[in-house]
This record gives structure tokens, sequence and C-alpha cells, in this order.
């Protein structure tokens, strides 16, 4: 294979802005699919990447991204799930096919790390079980979103909280996730979805895909708004997307009494939960969760005909598209708090 060289964005140093840079392009490897990537998700994971909040990173520099679609452009040895001309979704989770090696990238000869899956890069060499074959109909912008937070939120309501229809809901935090419990919530029969946040725009996303009230929680007074939106029973289904131990304190305080609480923020280490084990005794619930127990083969197939059936709203999802150059001041938005649903990386 002829030497490739692809436009990326490349973390060189933590709490600096990316650097868009050209890269070297590694020949594909056992299990390997190189991926003309269409469109990337920007996912609340790379800002904490960028700001060190995940802690030391002895793999910079690096290339980064985990949510994207695109088309197929050359298999490497042994791959079989995918062929080339394939539209397919790329994420984090690991699915069918084989667990690559991570490709090392290279820039005038010294080495650019990247994980089993990158996004903000044009073209990208990614582990073959990270990647999902889908209807050639589906547009990519909005596939790139099933890559993550769609199919987590779809994953917790349905295979975690394993919803019956009918229940109250109440979800903590409308972030991608939470955003997508609220959807997924709406779309399994809740007879009531309760977003509750501190920002006003993204409750207003929230009630337009299916949250039924919403509750700002900026004064603190969400506990009995939302005793009182249920009747003071509390809910059926109480999901926590913050990652605050204080949120799953109250989220835990309003479920109801024969209610599941599920965590999936994840907090701060070192942080210490504290609630009233007693209803626990009398059928009260609480659980946490690592994503929603996705089978990627199965749900990212099924959200795209939801989609493309005009049930799964995913257009709603996106605030802002970009060029890959953009990619910083997207980040300082989401860092300040002011991007309000996703950023969608557009290539050329
Ligand atoms: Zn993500």
């Amino acid at each position: 294979m002829k030497m490739r060289k692809v436009k990326a964005a490349v973390l060189y140093e933590i709490d600096k802005p990316l650097v868009i840079d050209e890269v070297e392009v590694p020949d594909l490897e056992h299990g390997q699919v190189l991926v003309d990537i269409k469109c990337s998700g920007l996912c609340h994971k790379q800002l904490e990447e960028m700001t060190g909040k995940r802690g030391n990173d002895p793999h910079l520099p690096h290339l980064l991204g985990h949510e994207g679609a695109g088309i197929v452009e050359e298999v490497g040895p042994s791959v079989t799930y995918v062929k080339p001309g394939d539209h397919v979704v790329l994420g984090w989770m690991k699915g069918q096919g084989i667990d690559s090696a991570p490709p090392f990238y290279s820039k005038l000869g010294k080495p650019v790390n990247a994980g089993w899956i990158t996004t903000f890069n044009e073209m990208a060499v990614i582990s073959e079980n990270r990647i999902t074959p889908i209807r050639k109909d589906m547009p990519f912008d909005v596939a790139a979103l099933l890559g993550c937070a769609v199919t987590t939120g779809l994953g917790v309501v349905s295979r975690i909280a394993k919803m019956e229809p009918g229940g109250k809901v109440v979800v903590f935090g409308i972030g991608g996730i939470g955003l997508n419990v609220v959807q997924s919530a709406a779309l399994f029969g809740a007879v009531q979805v309760i977003a509750v946040d501190v920002n006003d725009d993204k409750l207003a996303l929230a009630q337009c895909i299916g949250a039924t009230h919403t509750v700002n929680a900026t004064d603190g007074g969400e506990i009995d708004r939302v005793l009182e939106l249920t009747s003071g029973e509390g809910a059926d289904y109480c999901f926590e997307a913050v990652g605050d131990v204080r949120v799953m304190e109250r989220a835990y305080q309003v479920t109801g009494s024969k209610g599941l609480t599920v965590l999936m923020g994840v907090p701060k280490s070192g942080d210490k939960l504290c609630v009233d084990p007693i209803p626990l005794y009398l059928g009260r619930r609480l659980t946490g969760c690592h994503g929603g127990d996705t089978v990627k083969e199965e749900d990212i197939p099924h959200c795209v005909d939801m989609y493309l059936a005009g049930k799964l709203k995913l257009d709603e999802l996106i605030t802002e598209r970009i060029k890959l150059e953009e990619i910083n001041a997207s980040f300082e938005r989401m860092k300040e708090k002011k991007l309000v649903g996703r950023s969608v990386i557009e290539f050329d």
C-alpha cells in the first residue's frame, strides 16, 4: 500500500488546543480496517482526555475520537465482517470481529499513537470489532451519533432497566446519554418522562425529543418538584447521568418504593454515596452500569431502521456541524457548557 497522509486533529500536550496536522497512515495489519471517515461526533470523553481529567497521559501525542461514520476503504488480513464500500458506524464499544492491535501513525518519522478507534482524522485504521455495517440510505451525520450516546441511552433503558411500558421516569443530567435515555424512555412507552438539569436550553431539547416535564434544578428544589409531579410516590425508573454523588443521592430519594435507580455518570474516584438502605429491603433497587450493555450488531441497525422510519429523532440532537479546523472552538463551547446537543465534524 502506498503511504497515505491524512489530516488529523492531534493531541500533543494536555490542556493545549488540538493541532490540525498531517499524519502518515500505517499499512493494515491483522484485523484492521481503513475507513474513509465522513462524520464524527465530539464527545465529553475527549474533552476529559484533552484537559487531563483522565489522569497522566503516557500516549502523547495521539489521535482522538470514538464515534463516527464512514465508508470502508480497505480491509486488512483476516477481516471478514466488512468489505470495501460498506457504509459503517464506528464506536468505542466492542462488537463482532477481530480485536486488532492499535495502529501506529507517524509524523516525520516520529510515532503518533492511536487507540483501536479514532475519528478526528480523515481516514482511520480501526479494529474490526469497533465497526458496524449499516444501510446505505442512512445519512452519515446522524449515523455518527450511533457510535456512542444514542445506543448507550437505548441500552440503559432496554437492557439495564428492562423498562416496562406505562412507567414514570426521571432523568438527572441532560447531556448526550441523558438525552437519549429521555428519548428511549418515551419510545418504550413511559407515561411520564421528567428531565432534570440546570440548563434551560438542554431542558428544551429534552422536551423536543420526548420529555413530558422539565425541572430546572438551579434553585435546589428538584426533589420537591419531582415528588409533586409523581403524586408524592416517586418514579418507577430514575437515571443519574451527571456523575455527581450528591445528584445520585437525590435520584435515589425520588425513586418509588418498588422503583429502580440507575447510576450512569462516573463519579470522582474516592467520592462516597450516602443513602438510606432501608427502602432496599422493601423493594427499591439501586444499580450502576458501564454503558448500556449494547449489542452493536442488533442495536445499531435497529436504531438506523427506527430513524429512517421516522421514530428515532437524531437530527434534533445535532446542535452544530463543523469542519475539522473548527474543532477547538467546539470543545471550548463544550467546556463552557454552551454546547446544548452534539457537535458533528463533517469531513470534505
Ligand atoms: Zn462518547
